[in-house]
C-alpha cells in the first residue's frame, strides 16, 4: 500500500497538500507535520502525495510546482484544471486567487498574489515569445473567460451578477456549455486581472465562516485558449488547438455545515452535500481508469459542479487537486477527511 501511495511521474491526477500557517503559532499543536517534500504525518500514520507545502511555503513555491506545468500543459493543448479541496479557512481561496491587492501587481516571489494571476502572466508572457519567434510561421491565439458560482445548484455569473440561474446546454452541434454566460475575450494579463478582481468582488465575501455563503459556493473560472498556426508560404489553413484552463474554488468542507444554515436551509446542505459527494466519486472513477477520460456520461450528471466539469476533463486532461489543511488541532477531523479525499485520488 505505502508504494502505491507514490505518485507516478506522469499520473493525469496530482495531489497537493498545503498546510496553512497559524496566526498564534505558538498556541498550535500540531495535528499534521510535513516529514519531506512528499510526505506528512498524521498521528502515526504516514502518507505521501505528489507535494506537501508547509505553513512557511510561499505562494511562489506552489506556483513553481503547479503553476509553471500547468501553463505549459495548456500550451501543448491538454485541458487542465486546478482544484482546492479543503474546510473553511484552511487558505484555499488565498492559494487560487491570492489577496485581491495582490492581483496586479508584477509577480515576485515574496508576493502573496495567487497563483492565478501568476499563471496568466506566465501564458501571455509564453504566448508572445512564441509570437516574435514565429519566423516563417503565422501564429493566432484567441483567449476568452467566464467565471460562475454554483451555489445551492444554481449557476450565477459573476460577471454579471443579475444572472442567477443559468442553464448548461449540452447538444452534439456545440458540445457542453452555459447558456448566456459572460464571455470576455482577453488579450493581455491585465485584462485577466481586472476580470478576476471583478468576479471576485461579485462572490458574496464578508467574513470567511462557516455560515458565510462564499464558503459554500464553487467558483469556477474557466479560460479558452484557441490557437492557429500555419507556414506563411502555405495556402493550406494550417493547424489548431483548442485547451481550456478551469480554476476551480471548491465550497468549504465542513463539519456541522447544516447546523450552522439552520432548518430552512436543509435543502441547501443536502445540495451542497451531494454535489461533493457527486465530485469524489467521479474523481474516484476517472482515478481508477487512471486516465481523465471516461465516455460514460453519467458519471458527470448529478450535480452542476461534474457536469460543468465534463468539458474539462474529458479528453486530453490534467487535474491538480490542493488538499488545503489547517494545523489547529481542533480541526483535526475536517484535516483527516480532507487528506483521505487526497489519498484516495493516488
Ligand atoms: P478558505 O478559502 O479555505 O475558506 P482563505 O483562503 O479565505 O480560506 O483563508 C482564510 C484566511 O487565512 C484569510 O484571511 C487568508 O488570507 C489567510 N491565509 C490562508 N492561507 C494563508 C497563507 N498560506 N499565508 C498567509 N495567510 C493565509
Ligand atoms: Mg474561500
Amino acid at each position: 500500500r505505502q508504494d502505491e501511495m507514490h505518485a507516478t511521474p506522469d499520473s493525469p491526477i496530482k495531489v497537493v497538500v498545503r498546510i496553512r500557517p497559524n496566526d498564534i503559532e505558538e498556541e498550535v499543536d500540531r495535528t499534521v507535520k510535513r516529514i519531506s517534500s512528499n510526505e506528512l504525518a498524521y498521528g502515526d500514520r504516514k502518507l505521501s502525495f505528489d507535494s506537501v507545502f508547509d505553513s512557511d511555503s510561499k505562494q511562489e513555491d506552489i506556483f513553481q510546482k503547479i503553476g509553471i506545468p500547468l501553463v505549459k500543459d495548456a500550451l501543448a493543448g491538454y485541458n487542465t484544471s486546478i482544484m482546492s479541496y479543503g474546510q473553511t479557512g484552511s487558505g484555499k481561496t488565498f492559494t487560487i486567487w491570492g489577496p485581491p491587492s495582490a492581483m496586479v501587481e508584477d509577480p515576485s516571489p515574496s508576493s502573496n498574489q495567487g497563483l492565478a494571476p501568476r499563471i496568466f502572466h506566465l501564458l501571455f508572457s509564453e504566448i508572445q515569445k512564441e509570437q516574435e519567434n514565429s519566423e516563417g510561421k503565422l501564429i493566432n491565439y484567441q483567449c476568452r473567460c467566464s467565471f460562475i458560482e454554483i451555489f445551492n445548484e444554481q449557476i450565477g455569473d459573476l460577471l454579471d451578477p443579475s444572472q442567477r440561474n443559468l442553464k448548461i446546454r449540452d447538444d452534439a452541434k456545440n458540445g457542453l456549455y452555459v447558456e448566456n454566460v459572460t464571455e470576455e475575450y482577453v488579450t493581455s494579463y491585465d485584462d485577466v486581472t481586472q476580470i478576476l478582481i471583478k468576479g471576485l468582488s461579485s462572490r458574496k465575501v464578508g467574513a470567511t465562516t462557516i455560515n458565510s455563503k462564499s464558503s459554500r459556493s464553487h467558483i469556477v473560472f474557466t479560460f479558452i485558449i484557441e490557437s492557429w498556426c500555419k507556414e506563411t508560404s502555405s495556402k493550406y489553413f494550417g493547424s489548431s488547438k483548442t485547451s481550456r484552463i478551469s480554476l476551480v474554488d471548491l465550497a468549504g468542507l465542513d463539519r456541522n455545515v447544516n447546523d450552522a444554515m439552520g432548518r430552512q436551509s436543509t435543502r441547501e446542505g443536502k445540495n451542497l452535500k451531494k454535489s461533493m459527494s457527486r465530485l469524489g466519486h467521479l474523481i474516484d472513477m476517472l482515478t481508477k481508469e487512471n486516465e481523465l477520460r471516461t465516455s460514460d456520461d453519467r458519471l458527470y450528471r448529478g450535480s452542476c459542479l461534474t457536469h460543468l466539469l465534463r468539458e474539462s476533463l474529458g479528453g486530453n486532461a490534467k487535474l491538480t487537486v490542493i488538499c488545503a489543511v489547517s494545523l489547529h488541532s481542533s480541526y483535526s477531523g475536517e484535516t483527516l477527511r480532507t487528506l483521505r479525499f487526497g489519498q484516495r485520488l493516488k
